[in-house]
């Protein structure tokens, strides 16, 4: 898949999405959380990540280019309420009440924990799992163990299993 060139527009657009966000969920917090790093290189079928300790959002290009709107109004608001959560409120659930409660009572989203995108365009090499700490992409071959019960996989950092998003 070869990583299309992101606007300048797009990418401006984006990072206004993320600092209104951010301002005022600092504002309804009464914290100055700081900004995330914002990085274009999330691969495969998810439209984002959020990466904890790293304090970073990686945003899927690709679906990006064909999504813009969704972006600006879902996955970026999705992605930052994760690390706001983590913030906030320590290692939770990732779609647990306080992420509902950061999206809809904080930031003004609907809480949907997935996003509805064509994705014929970056479809089909990896899988999302997740552990308790971050998202990570299984290979169609380690996939296939984990549906068969041949094998469970753990996040080296948590220890958790691994599970289908
Ligand atoms: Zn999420
Ligand atoms: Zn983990």
């Amino acid at each position: 898949m070869k990583t299309p060139r992101l606007p300048l527009a797009l990418q401006l657009a984006v990072m206004r999405c993320l600092r209104d966000k951010l301002a005022q969920a600092n504002l309804k917090l009464g914290r100055t959380y700081p900004e995330p790093k914002m990085v274009y290189r999330q691969r495969g079928t998810s439209a984002g990540t959020a990466w904890l300790d790293a304090y970073e959002i990686r945003l899927n290009p690709v679906l990006m280019m064909e999504n813009q709107q969704a972006f600006i109004d879902e996955v970026v608001p999705h992605e930052l309420a994760h690390l706001l959560v983590w913030k906030h409120f320590g290692r939770v659930a990732p779609h647990g009440k306080e992420w509902k409660w950061m999206m809809e009572e904080v930031l003004g989203v609907p809480a949907r924990r997935t996003h509805q995108f064509q994705l014929e365009s970056v479809r089909r090499n990896t899988f999302p799992y997740r552990c308790t700490c971050q998202q990570h992409q299984l290979t169609v071959r380690r996939h296939n163990r984990v549906v068969r019960g041949e094998a469970t996989y753990r996040c080296v950092k948590c220890g958790e299993p691994l599970v289908a998003e």
